[in-house]
């Protein structure tokens, strides 16, 4: 039985592990040859209680945005939670809006939360895109602005540009492997401000599923070691975990690693592993 955990983003209830979808759909152009295998994968993710999904028009050049739309079919959309990306060709005042409408007619619904995919060099095309969201916003076309690979600096930056709504969340790379959101100051600035932390390759493509040091660990709790990998991001109040899963298998462990709490004694041993 799995036991959901949830977060809160502002006033949303979040599930503490979400889904990713990079390679769903293709990578930067679509591949229609496991659609109906990624779609059930999807589905079966919300069937036991993950409500968080995270997509982007770069994948599979929008393909992704669109098995997503049809997984989602028949669930409660107000129980569930999609986070989409604007990408950087589309940046801007007017292009960012439409490519949100575009993401939101391949995803046949609205963006709970619509990130800035990768910053840029020029903060006044940044600004630019930030305001035409909060517009969008007002349009209800998205709920929530965030960014993506942004470090402290940036963050801080995009915050003060904010004229209306507020940075709700950040989606980094952080892992046991990477972790660079702890070392960088970027996590406990984020805790502080009550913004998300959204942990994207959580598991480093699956190879922390594959570590004995972290199995041994687990398993005194009766958990697996990819398990360990994400309860230890998702220790932290403000971090959600979204690894990509293919399979059921894979995506009950992931759900697993929610509901149970490592013990303050194998937080570092865990650290130790990698
Ligand atoms: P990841 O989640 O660390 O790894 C995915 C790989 O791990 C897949 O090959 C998957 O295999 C495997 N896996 C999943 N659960 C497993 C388990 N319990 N045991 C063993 N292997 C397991 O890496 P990721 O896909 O790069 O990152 C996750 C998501 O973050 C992406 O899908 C995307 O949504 C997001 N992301 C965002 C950015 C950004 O710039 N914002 C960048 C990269 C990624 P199967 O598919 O066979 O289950």
């Amino acid at each position: 039985m799995i036991q959901v955990e949830l977060k809160r983003i502002k006033t949303e209830a979040v599930t503490a592990v979400g889904m990713g979808t990079w390679g769903i759909g293709g990578k930067e152009s679509p591949d229609y040859s496991r659609d109906r295998e990624s779609v059930e994968a999807l589905r079966y993710g919300l069937e036991l209680g993950i409500n968080l999904i995270d997509t982007a028009e770069f994948y599979g050049a929008g393909h992704s945005e669109e098995l997503v739309g049809e997984a989602i079919k028949g669930f409660d959309r107000e129980e569930l939670f999609i986070v989409s990306k604007v990408w950087p060709t589309n940046f801007g005042y007017e292009k960012a809006k439409k490519a949100a409408r575009a993401s939101a007619k391949r995803l046949g619904t609205y963006i709970d939360l619509y990130l800035l995919h990768w910053p840029v060099d020029d903060f006044g095309r940044i600004g630019e895109t930030l305001h035409a969201l909060e517009e969008l916003v007002d349009e209800g076309l998205i709920r929530y602005i965030g960014v993506s690979n942004f470090d402290l600096e940036l963050l801080k930056r995009s915050q003060e540009a904010m004229r209306k709504y507020e940075i709700v969340a950040n989606e980094v790379k952080y892992s046991l492997r990477d972790r660079w959101p702890e070392t960088s100051g970027l996590l406990d600035y984020m805790k502080r401000e009550n913004i998300a932390l959204i942990a994207y390759t959580p598991l480093e493509k699956g190879s922390l599923a594959r570590n004995p040091c972290l199995a041994e660990i687990g398993r005194k709790y009766g958990k697996s070691a990819a398990q360990v990998a994400l309860n230890y991001l998702i220790r932290e109040e403000n971090v959600i975990a979204i690894p990509k899963a293919g399979s059921r298998i894979h995506l009950e462990e992931n759900a697993g690693a929610m509901g149970w709490r490592l013990k303050v004694e194998d937080v570092e041993k865990v650290r130790g592993c990698v």
